[in-house]
């Protein structure tokens, strides 16, 4: 069976999504910089590589695993994602380099590398962010996201017929890159979201199941916000 390849798999949403595609049948390899996506792809029979997607050796193990399976690739879900938080006066310059490099220089990276990989109905979904519209005091994260709206848009023709190219641009959700900001942005923030609450990892991974789906077959070049109605408050 071809492989779907989720990066940022060790925790939060990526580890969802994962969860999410397994109940769906996908034969997985799980990527993450972080140890314990092996205990991930334990936990869901998956295969897994613990690597850098920004390094290009990263992208290469990723490649020799889906080379040695040797039936292709149905679905890229490009997840893995960091945060440099600061306004343009306090941002130093590699923390914006930094953003841009994990969050859209390595789905570019991945994607270009597995092209060939890709078999008929298949789909690249990446993670973008509700933020990507302009949030305050992120522009690194902002202009990352937006990019990766670009990159779907733009991929989505080129690679059309064959292989179907959208983003998911979810609103705060509960995860470990959320609980580490400070309380004050939990009280701000909650109360602007017209469902009064964060979202939570598996209502964003029910979005790409849907979006890596024949359900979704006509679909493509899309964003799709799980974000509680944010994008519109
Ligand atoms: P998280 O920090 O819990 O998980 C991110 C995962 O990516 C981690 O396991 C981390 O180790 C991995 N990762 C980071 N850099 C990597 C690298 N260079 N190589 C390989 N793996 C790397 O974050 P999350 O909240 O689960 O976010 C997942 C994605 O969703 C991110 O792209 C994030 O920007 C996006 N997102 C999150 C929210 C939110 O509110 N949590 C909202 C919108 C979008």
């Amino acid at each position: 069976m071809s492989l779907s390849v989720v990066t940022g798999a060790a925790r939060g949403i990526g580890l969802e999504i994962a969860r999410r595609l397994a109940a769906d049948g996908h034969a997985l390899l799980l990527v993450d910089i972080a140890p314990a996506v092996e205990a991930a792809a334990a936990e869901l029979g998956a295969a897994s590589v613990c690597v850098d997607v920004t390094e290009p050796q990263g992208i290469e193990a990723i490649a020799a695993m889906v080379e040695t399976r040797g039936e292709g690739v149905r679905s890229i879900v490009n997840n893995a994602g960091i945060t440099r938080d600061a306004r343009l006066t306090k941002m130093a310059e590699s923390d914006f380099r930094a953003v841009l490099r994990v969050n859209l220089g390595a789905a570019y990276a991945l994607v270009d590398r597995l092209r060939g990989e890709l078999i008929d109905g298949s789909s690249i979904t990446s993670m973008s962010s509700r933020a990507y519209l302009g949030t305050f005091g992120q522009i690194n994260y902002v202009a990352s996201k937006a990019g990766l709206v670009g990159l779907t848009r733009a991929l989505a023709r080129e690679l059309a017929p064959r292989t179907r190219v959208n983003a998911v641009a979810p609103g705060f959700t509960d995860t470990a890159m959320t609980r580490a900001a400070p309380e004050a942005v939990w009280d701000s923030v909650v109360p602007s979201i017209p469902m009064k609450r964060a979202g939570e990892p598996a209502e964003i991974a029910e979005v790409v199941a849907f979006l890596t789906s024949p359900a979704a077959s006509y679909v493509t070049g899309q964003v799709v916000f799980p974000c509680g109605g944010r994008s519109i408050a």
